[in-house]
């Protein structure tokens, strides 16, 4: 077992009896690559784990196939690695209709389709540019992300050499965490981290000819409840330093989620059927004027997980509780 930093993220090294995994590609900015390489000193894994089909998480996949080693991703996480984020015209829309949807001003709509067409432009210099852009923030330069095609798309649970894949949807569609049973280790990617929980995305999967937002708080709850059935000891996160504790991280998360939903829920009763942007008004007051996309999509991904059990439903643009 090896863990490798690389700049914000850590990517981990699992050599079992049966298999070599490498958990996470890891990210691609100036160098990357070559510090990896050095750590691993040429010895391939025989696959390679992207726990899911962020740029921080997958972005060296395609060096990875070239170098002759597979990649595997989450199946409903094939889409995130194939093509880059936000370039079809349906895509936008939707985000963009989602937003509407909330309730926002049109000053605040207009930032939100400002970052919405930024987003799109950095995800398309990301696939395409041989550069790598200044950064040095979190990673030392800008992230790459040439796309590719996934070598196999897990679907479900699997296990290969005494590794497990398990499904923990969520963070993404396809997201997936590993784990080495009876050593307690999780391999959590971004599904839980040391000092953090992940934003709940605005996010769409494609149903039939058209999209769905997906509701990633809910789904993301789900799977944090399943892993804390599964007596974990160890977190080896996607950022940040191995850790002791799992199960307790993972109750931890969860309480956290439960508590914001219950400001959520007491929001709703007071006030009765209301917006996205008036409850993100009501219960972030500083947030989200500034911050409106951050805080607008928390608020949704609680009321997502609150519609989810039957607490909240939507009419016509309007939430109230049930
Ligand atoms: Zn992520």
């Amino acid at each position: 077992m090896r863990s490798i930093a690389l700049g914000d993220n850590t990517v981990h090294l699992i050599e079992q009896a049966g298999a070599r995994l490498l958990v996470d590609t890891g990210p691609d900015f100036a160098g990357a690559w070559e510090a990896l390489q050095a750590e691993i000193e040429g010895e391939l894994p025989d696959v390679v784990v992207a726990t899911h089909g962020h740029h921080d998480h997958a972005g060296l996949g395609q060096r990875w196939q070239a170098a002759g080693t597979p990649i595997w991703v989450g199946a409903s996480d094939g889409p995130l690695t194939a093509r880059p984020l936000l370039q079809s015209p349906a895509e936008t829309a939707a985000m963009l209709a989602w937003a509407k949807r909330t309730g926002a001003p049109p000053e605040t709509l207009a930032h939100v389709r400002q970052r919405v067409e930024t987003r799109r432009a950095a995800a398309l210099r990301a696939a395409e540019s041989s550069e790598y852009l200044e950064d040095g923030v979190r990673w030392p330069t800008g992230l790459r992300y040439p796309p590719f095609e996934a070598d196999r798309l897990v679907d479900g649970d699997m296990e290969v050499g005494g590794v497990e894949i398990l499904a923990a949807p969520g963070h993404t569609p396809g997201n997936v965490v590993l784990a080495v049973r009876e050593e307690g280790w999780l391999f959590s990617g971004d599904q839980l981290l040391p000092d953090v929980d992940p934003l709940p995305a605005i996010q769409f999967v494609t149903e039939g000819e058209g999209l769905r937002r997906f509701p990633t708080l809910a789904h993301f709850a789900a799977s944090l409840e399943r892993l804390a059935e599964c007596g974990f000891t160890r977190c080896f996160p996607g950022h940040g330093e191995p850790f002791d504790g799992a199960g307790e991280a993972l109750a931890g998360a969860l309480a956290r989620i439960e508590r914001r939903c219950a400001r959520v829920r007491e929001s709703l009763r007071e006030v009765g059927p209301t917006t996205v942007y008036e409850l993100c008004a009501r219960l972030y007051p500083r947030g989200t004027e500034r911050r409106f996309w951050q805080t607008a999509s928390s608020v949704q991904g609680h009321l997502d997980l609150l519609a989810s059990r039957g607490e909240a439903r939507e009419v016509e643009g309007r939430w109230e509780a049930c």
